[in-house]
């Protein structure tokens, strides 16, 4: 039996996760699932897949949790502390599904572990990729991809040299907004950007997506994963979601993964990885689809996109200046404290002010300089938001 945990469990991912190993229950031993607020889902879950530990987020709701597995067998747990020791247990698998910079500590502990880690938390390797790395190459450990484009990039690289690739080229849906006159997304509302074309995600990374700050985060993810240069990486507009990303290699040729816009495809391959086996993913009739539409992304739609060219070219500690200020403009943006642009323009104002701040910026990144650096990038998302404040 494998032994695998799921952090996030409750989440988009961590519940397509979970699916996928209700489908083989006697391969899989449960050993951690963790969530936030829902607690009836994560007990439920706990219980049926006789999990032996559940933990919640907030310290506050453990005697809920408490009550809710009574009588399982299930331990049970309750804060950040407690989900990062959850990732200590041995486990040969483990999902990083927990949005935001609150999953790199546990990816992390799990790291040490040596087992495998399927990432789908991006901004793991946004905020503190080379450390990531670093610790899977010291526990000899293995980092797996389930974003859908990473997977793609991943897949299309299997026996192939990576000295040899010219470009890799990441497909966007262009999220909600992509067809909206330009003038209108000023106004434009939550549950508006809360509405993606194609993909049925979290709403984080769904407000994400019509900002495009989901294709930033994961320009600079196949940047710290891949080791390739910035200026081979490529975004293009694709409104169908089929074609999730393209390797170009020296010779002209691109390989391209296509599939149905369905995270069970990228999270099963690291669960089955080096193997492939059957996934309850829908098969693509090509002739029934018939055409699929690629187009250059518009950047005066999108300044995410061009925000991360900046990250990367500054490099050191600004990808978690980037990321924190990216999470507290969300935050404003879901609470109506702020307008849709106001996002980017946020975050830019943060990654100027604290750019220059060579001192901060350039030093080694460790968990705590990348905790102290998110957390002045918050301070200062908050001053440039009360600037803005609608
Ligand atoms: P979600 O919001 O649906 O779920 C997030 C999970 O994290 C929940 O279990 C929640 O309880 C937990 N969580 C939230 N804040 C937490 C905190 N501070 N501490 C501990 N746990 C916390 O998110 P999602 O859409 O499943 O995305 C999860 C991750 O996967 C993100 O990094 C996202 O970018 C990435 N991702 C998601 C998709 C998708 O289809 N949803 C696709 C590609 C990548
Ligand atoms: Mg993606």
């Amino acid at each position: 039996m494998r032994r695998v945990s799921v952090f996030g469990a409750t989440g988009s991912i961590g519940q397509n996760t979970l699916d996928l190993i209700r489908r083989a229950p006697s391969e899989y031993q449960v050993v951690a699932l963790t969530g936030g607020r829902n607690i009836a889902k994560l007990a439920a879950d706990a219980r049926a897949l006789k999990a032996e530990l559940a933990v919640t987020a907030h310290d506050d709701l453990l005697d809920d949790l408490r009550k809710a597995l009574a009588g399982s067998g299930v331990a049970v747990a309750a804060g950040q502390a407690a989900i990062t020791e959850a990732a200590a247990r041995p486990a040969d698998w483990t999902m990083s599904a927990i949005i935001g910079a609150a999953g790199l500590a546990p990816g992390m502990e799990a790291l040490k572990q040596g087992g495998t880690l399927a990432l789908a938390n991006k901004e793991s390797l946004v905020t503190a990729g080379p450390l990531l790395m670093a610790a899977a190459a010291a526990h000899d450990a293995r980092i797996l991809p389930v974003d859908s484009e990473h997977s793609a990039i991943f897949q299309a690289l299997v026996g192939e040299d990576l000295a040899a690739v010219e470009r890799i080229i990441i497909t966007a849906s262009g999220g909600a907004f992509r067809d909206w006159p330009l003038e209108k997304l000023a106004r434009a509302t939550l549950a508006e950007a809360s509405c993606h074309p194609n993909w049925d995600m979290g709403q984080r990374i769904t407000i994400d997506s019509a900002s495009m700050f989901n294709k930033a985060l994961e320009v600079i993810e196949t940047r710290e994963f891949f080791g390739v240069a910035p200026d081979r990486i490529e975004v293009i507009l694709h409104p169908e979601s089929l074609v999730h990303a393209l390797v170009g290699f020296r010779d002209g040729a691109l390989m391209a993964h296509v599939g149905a816009s369905d995270m069970r495809h990228a999270i099963g391959y690291a669960l089955h990885w080096p193997e492939r086996r059957d996934l309850p993913v829908a098969r693509l009739d090509l002739a029934a689809i018939g055409t699929l539409n690629f187009r250059a992304p518009d950047p005066d739609r999108y300044p995410a996109l061009r925000l991360a060219r900046d990250v990367m070219r500054r490099g050191g500690l600004s990808g978690a200046v980037f990321n924190a200020a990216k999470e507290r403009a969300l935050d404003a943006f879901i609470a109506g404290e702020i307008g849709f642009q106001d996002m980017s323009a946020v975050v830019e104002d943060v990654l100027t002010a604290m750019s220059s701040d060579s001192g901060l910026i350039d030093g080694e990144i460790t968990l705590d300089t990348v905790a102290h650096v998110d957390h002045l990038a918050r301070i200062r998302a908050d001053e440039a938001m009360q600037v803005r404040a609608v």
